[in-house]
Order: structure tokens, then sequence, then C-alpha cells
């Protein structure tokens, strides 16, 4: 068999971001809602009648900036719209209004953690344009849906720096999270706000050459690029290995079928015959705006990721959700642990009663976690940590402790009294209850001695059940097991 080469993939994207504006980019009409009648929200201008002339949606363009800002980019303060020409009926006018030699952003990265080492993906560029109508093919017939026309579209190219399908998930998701954590898009996928086409070539290993590359057309989940990258690697190194040449082409998905199908031949930049467009005036964005724009974008994700591990010891699953709340994570941060550490809580401790115990109590009372830090006092919240750490109460009645908190603005120790939740400290008594349990259930112990270990977790039950949740289940079990191993 002939030996088979390996390649090298090299991967761009270009994401196609909605954004959140109120209305269209170059007139009036609202954002049409993603179930509206077709063709109810147009007018002259983005019908693409001749005559009318385009208005500039100012606040599209701070999105964009506000955008390359949130990403280390650099914004062209002169900047202008060019025209793409190219025949589709989707595009009213013939032409997209798009920008092509001054884009607002130039450059910027996004970090991604690969392997456990983090990677910086660079950015090419980022740009304002329309988004085109939209075609229906049914019953050999062809509708147009003209509503979507001139919604405001940010185009996020990255440099071919992707290694695998892995990595380029891991970007989308990261520029999906900052996006929406700065509000320039609402980034429903279903719904198409975030459609991605993807770049992909393959080289011999080491080589500083790029193969000819395919580009896969509008996918629009995450799951979907990450499916399609993968088979478009597997299926080039297929025709590379049978001595084919790759053609430079638009592919698409077939998301039931999983495979990429031919659909035209590449346009190169120079047969959309870009020129600027002669309605529309250059534009400048100043330093007050830039520095305005700068100071909006709040804290992002990531950063509070880095917060978290650089200042506390914690597992890369309570960091992922303390990040992704505001209010967990502020609350999280707020708690004074008793210093100096003589205390038993550790970063890690706190954060499980956080992110399991408290989410799990919000979550069934349906309560936002913005009430967080009125319903569970901090030092609330280390009183009874403190009191199970030091068994003083058992894991379920601190529970019901929590749970009573929703209610009362009592102490914890308070609560437990009130409950009646302190735990038996008295061995004879455990003993006593635990006597009572296996001389009530006789066939447990008889399934006990023919080797049935879970008769023993029924007779724990028992002995909770006994004395109303106040025992500790693992002293009870030690007890039992001393009672039936006695009686054997
Ligand atoms: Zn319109």
């Amino acid at each position: 068999m002939k030996e088979q080469k390996v390649y090298e993939p090299v991967i761009g994207l270009e994401v196609h971001v909605q954004l959140n504006t109120n209305s269209k980019m170059f007139c009036n009409c609202a954002i049409a809602p993603f179930d509206s009648s077709p063709n109810t929200y147009v007018c002259n201008i983005c019908m693409g009648y001749p005559g009318t002339l385009p208005l500039i949606n100012n606040k599209a363009i701070e999105m964009v900036a506000k955008s390359g800002l949130a990403l280390n980019g650099n914004i062209n303060q002169k900047t202008r719209f060019d025209r793409k020409n190219y025949h589709y009926p989707d595009l009213m006018k013939g032409y997209q209004i798009s920008q092509f030699k001054y884009p607002i952003v130039v450059g910027g990265e996004v970090e991604i953690n690969t392997n456990n080492k983090k990677k910086h993906i660079k950015l090419n560029r980022i740009h304002l344009e329309e988004d085109t109508a939209k075609l229906t093919h049914a019953n050999s017939k062809s509708f147009i849906d003209i509503n979507r026309s001139g919604t405001p579209l940010m185009e996020v190219v990255s440099e071919p720096e992707i290694g695998n399908a892995d990595e380029a998930r891991k970007y989308l998701q990261e520029l999906h999270s900052i996006f929406t954590e700065i509000g320039v898009t609402k980034g429903n996928l279903e719904q198409g706000h975030f459609r991605c086409d993807a770049n992909i070539s393959l080289k011999p290993i080491g080589s500083k050459t790029l193969g000819e590359k395919v580009e896969i057309k509008n996918m629009n989940s995450f799951r979907s690029v990450y499916r399609a990258i993968n088979y478009e690697i597997e299926r080039q190194t297929n025709e590379l290995n049978s001595n084919k040449v790759i053609v430079q082409e638009t592919r698409g998905w077939n998301e039931s079928k999983g495979i990429t199908i031919s659909q035209r031949s590449k346009e190169s930049a120079h047969d959309y015959r870009y020129f600027p467009d002669p309605d529309l005036p250059n534009i400048y964005i100043d330093e007050e705006l830039l520095s305005d724009l700068k100071k909006s974008i709040p804290e992002l994700k990531k950063d509070r990721v880095e917060y978290l591990l650089s200042n506390y010891e914690l597992n890369e699953q309570v960091i992922q959700i303390l990040s992704s709340d505001i209010n967990l994570y502020d609350y999280f941060k707020n708690i004074e642990l008793p210093k100096p550490r003589n205390s038993n809580i550790t970063d890690q401790d706190l954060a499980n009663w956080i992110t399991e115990e408290i989410i799990k109590i919000l979550d069934s009372n349906k309560i936002n976690t913005d009430k967080i830090s009125s319903i569970f006092k901090p030092n609330y919240l280390i009183e009874l940590i403190e009191l199970t750490n030091s068994k003083k109460i058992n894991r379920n009645g601190s529970r019901n402790v929590l749970s009573s908190m929703v209610e009362s603005r009592k102490s914890p120790k308070d609560l437990i009294d009130e409950l009646g939740l302190t735990k038996i400290a008295d061995s004879g008594q455990l003993n006593e209850l635990c006597i009572q349990a296996v001389n009530n259930n006789p066939d447990a112990v008889s399934d006990f001695n023919s080797g049935k270990e879970t008769a023993v977790k029924f007779l724990i039950g028992q002995v909770m059940k006994l004395s109303k949740g106040k025992a500790d289940p693992k002293d009870a079990e030690l007890n039992i097991l001393k009672i039936l191993n006695n009686e054997k």
C-alpha cells in the first residue's frame, strides 16, 4: 500500500455577527424580528429602489469600534464604506455596501486555551456591512423576503492561524462570549446572529507555502463548524494522497449528511470591483468617542477567569461557573474568609458551597442570582460552613438551614435551634437508635448476613428517620456495622 501522507491544516475564519441595533444600517426600518411576516420591515432604501440615498446608523459603527477595542485591535479613526459588486437575486441593489480599504478595526486577537496552553489567534480586520435579503426555494418556485436586507453585520476576519477543528470551536465560543457580554449582539445562533465561513487549506508539515484554499460557507453552530472542518481536512488529505489537485472553490456544509458539497469556484477580491461608495461620506471616529467606548466595556469573563486563577486555589469547574455569572463572582470575591486562615474553610470549599448548594436553592425557588448576598449573608454562610466542618450539624441539616434562609433572616445558629437540627453528639443515644433500627428490621439483618451490602444503607436511612435527621450518617454506619458483626 502506498504511504499515506499527513498534512498540516491552515484555517482562517470569517464570522458574520448581527449587531444589536434597533434600526437597519442604511435606513430607518426597525430590525425585523425573526418570525416577522415576509416583506413587512422594508422601505425604498432597503428594497434598493433607484434614486434612494443611504443614511448611516452611527450606533452600528460604535458597536464595531467597541468590539475592536475589546479585542485589542487598532481603530481606523478615518474609515469609509465601499461597494462590493456582484450579481445575486438576494442583493437588492446589485452591490453590497461593505468596507474594503479602511475597515473600522485592523488587527486584534482572541485568546484560547489549547492543550492547557494559551494561544493567541490574531485578527486581520473587523468591518461593517449590510446583510442581504433571504431567498426560499419551494415547489419549483423561489420566494424573496426583504426584511433582512440592510441589517447591520459585523465581519470578523481572523488570520489563518487556527490549527484544527477544536481550536476553531474555542475561538468562536470566545468571540461569541465577548460580543454578547459587551452587548453588540444578541448572539442567538439559531436565528443566525453568528454565522461562520471557514477557509481551509492543507500543506506538507513544516512547509511555508500554503495550499489552495477551500471556503465552507454559512455555518451557524459551533458544532457544524467543528464537524465541517474535520470532514474537509479528511477530504483534502484523501484527494492529495490520490494525487488529485485541490481547486480553490466555495463549498456548502450539509448538516444531515455530514459532508461538504462543491458550490462554485471562489471569486477573488478583484472580481468584486470594490470602489468607495459615492453616496456615503468618510467617517471620523474622534478620541472622545473612543475613550467613551473604552469606558463602556464591562469586565469580561476572561478577566474574571484570570483573576480567580491568580488569586485563589480553585478547580477549573468552579472557575467556569463563578466567572460566568457576575453575581456569583462578586459574592465569592467579596466574602472575607477569616484571616489569617486559621479557619478550616478553603477557597475550594467556599466555592463548592456557592456553586452546588446555593445555586440549587436559588434555582428551585426561581430566584435570580442578584439576590444572593441579601439572602445568604456572607458572615452567615461562613458560620454555617464552620458549623458543618466541625460536625456540629450534618450536611443534610446544613442544606435545611440554607433553604430556611430564603424565608428567614436568622443566623445559622438560631435556625439550627429552631429546626432542632443539632447533631446527636451523645454516642449512647446514637447507639440506642441504631439498635432500634436493627431490631425493627430483621429482613435487612438477614440480607446483610447473606452478603447484601446495601442492607446497611437501608439501616442508616432508618436511623436518620428515627433521629429526625440529627444523626451523623457516617457515625451511624460505624455503629450499625459494629452491631451487625457482633450479632453474626
Ligand atoms: Zn428600510
